[in-house]
């Protein structure tokens, strides 16, 4: 199955930026966007902030405020914030053997910058590569998870799986089935989250007083160390 799989890769894998390149702070960035964002949507911010920010010491030298400014638009901002804290780390002490010790890196982000930059036998199971790994019941190797990523991305898609069009259906055993709609994530609409985003859009625009602003978004912002409140008045963190 590995086999059929990446010969299937070989011609209809994804071109993305972050895969031409093993620097695992480039890597890094592109995960940490990639967590909760779209494909399509992170690639030209990618490109932005490497651009930008080329390494891993320009952006530990940059300021939060700016990281701030720069994550706009991405959503769930404390990524953003901890992607700047892990690279203070990195700058000044190297990358930690154990990633997860790094700020925002969980165990899924730690193994996808494992495999993917440091070459390690480990592979980073996405909700993609979990649902290819389950369906065909069949055990891939780190050297599958590209192509697992984006056939799951692709073809094995969540509710009605394109089998006619998938390189493993000769020999998988949920060839054919339909799934149940999967749990959407919450509404933005309306959220805590959203007034959270909107009360931070503003302060990176220009400092505010506390008066004009969401009280209740502004503690929680503040709890986060995207925002510093000092005399009244709302900004980012220098
Ligand atoms: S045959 Fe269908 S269910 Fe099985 S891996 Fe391919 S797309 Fe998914």
């Amino acid at each position: 199955m590995q086999a059929l799989l990446l010969a299937w890769f070989q011609t209809n894998g994804r071109d993305l930026p972050w895969r031409r390149t093993r620097d695992p702070y480039a890597i890094l960035v592109s995960e940490v966007m990639l967590q909760q964002t779209q494909v399509e949507r992170v690639v030209p911010r990618f490109l932005a902030w490497l651009e930008r920010w080329p390494t891993v010491d320009a952006l530990a030298a940059a300021s939060p405020a700016d990281v701030i400014r720069e994550w706009q638009g991405l959503g769930y901002n404390r990524r953003g914030l901890n992607l700047h804290r892990a690279a203070c780390i990195v700058a000044a002490d190297g990358w930690p053997e154990d990633l997860t010790a790094l700020p925002g890196v969980g165990p899924y982000t730690a193994a996808a910058v494992a495999n993917f930059a440091f070459c390690r036998d480990v592979l980073p199971v996405d909700t993609n590569v979990r649902r290819v790994q389950e369906r065909t019941g069949h055990s891939f190797s780190a050297r599958s998870a590209q192509a697992l990523m984006d056939l799951g991305a692709t073809v094995c898609l969540a509710r009605v799986p394109r089998c006619n069009s998938c390189p493993l259906a000769d020999a998988c055993p949920s060839r054919g089935r339909r799934y149940e709609p999967v749990r959407r994530q919450s509404r933005f609409e309306g959220s805590f989250r959203q007034r959270r985003a909107a009360t931070l859009r503003l302060v990176a625009a220009e400092e505010r007083t506390l008066a004009e602003l969401d009280r209740e978004a502004v503690e929680s912002l503040c709890a986060d160390g995207l925002v510093a409140v000092a005399g009244g008045r709302v900004s980012l963190p220098a």
